[in-house]
């Protein structure tokens, strides 16, 4: 992720990312009690753009307040000095990982002080493959009444290597997670969708990290006239649907080939997500998104 002169930015400065150290006593490292961001930077018409900054560092503000953690740095701040931190990595197309890490304390008591922490790296490829095979995880995504899971929180990340590692030693792609009541939630980093007969359904917000790629997804949905619903659904209903996908920051929006073994119906080529996935490229791009741009 890092090589000999790479840059971050911690604490107040800039450094060599080899030199930034981080404390063994803090309350981050030992409970999971953090927070963080998944964001890309990309390479358009208009110079380097980091995509949807406003949205990735309000959410962060907003976990870091659920958590109790002190955070008071601006999101134009949080959007500047990642900026920066891009330029002087000389980075255009890159993954930013920021993280608001607690201060040293054993105890269970809210954090007293934080510190910011942003990475970047230069990351061209999505990380999944073209067509992912799925499997309905054991693993349930964390119950709304134990967790702020509508916040982006390190610890609740376990729970995604769980059931990423179950999906992988099964022979799978990947996971999919269903919530504390047996609905379909989401995969370990990705919100998803599926197609029947023309209509877009996804998991209704509640259960699930409202993804910022999902709300993209959504908005370009009405631009392209894309019938779509929200709501709560049992694995049945989406098994041996006519297509899928994942979407989120990493995964932009990535085609399901089959879930517990069962293909989707349709040629992905023909498939709305298809349609959306152009869609959501284009606009990461900034080239325009009008229904009759898009297949351009
Ligand atoms: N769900 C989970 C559990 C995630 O980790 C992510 C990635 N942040 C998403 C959904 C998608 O969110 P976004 O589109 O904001 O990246």
């Amino acid at each position: 992720y890092y090589g000999e002169s790479t840059v971050l930015y911690f604490n107040g400065a800039f450094m060599n990312a080899a030199d930034a150290k981080i404390d063994l006593y803090s309350q981050s490292l030992h409970y999971g009690y953090a927070v963080f961001e998944g964001i890309r930077s990309y390479q358009t018409a208009n110079g380097t753009k980091i995509f949807k900054a406003k949205e990735h560092y309000d959410r962060l503000r907003y976990s870091a307040e659920v958590m109790g953690i002190p955070f008071s740095v601006s999101t134009q701040e949080l959007t500047d000095l990642t900026y920066e931190l891009l330029e002087r990595n000389s980075f255009t197309n890159a993954y930013i990982r920021p993280v608001v890490l607690c201060s040293p304390n054993m105890s269970l008591s809210k954090g007293k002080e934080s510190y910011l922490a942003i990475t970047a790296w230069e990351w061209t490829n999505g990380y999944l493959s073209n067509q992912m095979r799925i499997m309905t995880s054991s693993y349930r995504r964390p119950n709304p009444s134990g967790f702020k899971i509508n916040a982006k929180v390190s610890g609740h990340y376990v729970n995604s290597i769980l059931a990423c590692q179950e999906a992988k030693d099964n022979g799978f792609d990947e996971a999919l997670l269903l919530d504390i009541e047996g609905n379909v939630a989401e995969g370990p980093g990705a919100n998803v969708f599926f197609e029947k007969d023309g209509v877009l359904y996804t998991p209704a917000a509640g259960n699930i990290l409202p993804g910022i790629t999902r709300a993209t997804v959504l908005d370009l949905c009405e631009i392209l006239g894309i019938p779509v619903v929200e709501k709560k659904f049992k694995p049945e209903e989406m098994r041996g649907a006519d297509s899928a996908f994942y979407c989120g920051t990493a995964a932009e929006v990535v085609a399901l080939e089959s879930m517990d073994n069962i293909p989707f119906a349709q040629p992905w080529e023909n498939s709305l997500g298809s349609e959306l996935q152009k869609a959501y490229k284009n606009c990461v791009l900034e080239k325009e998104y009008t229904a009759e741009t898009i297949n351009n």
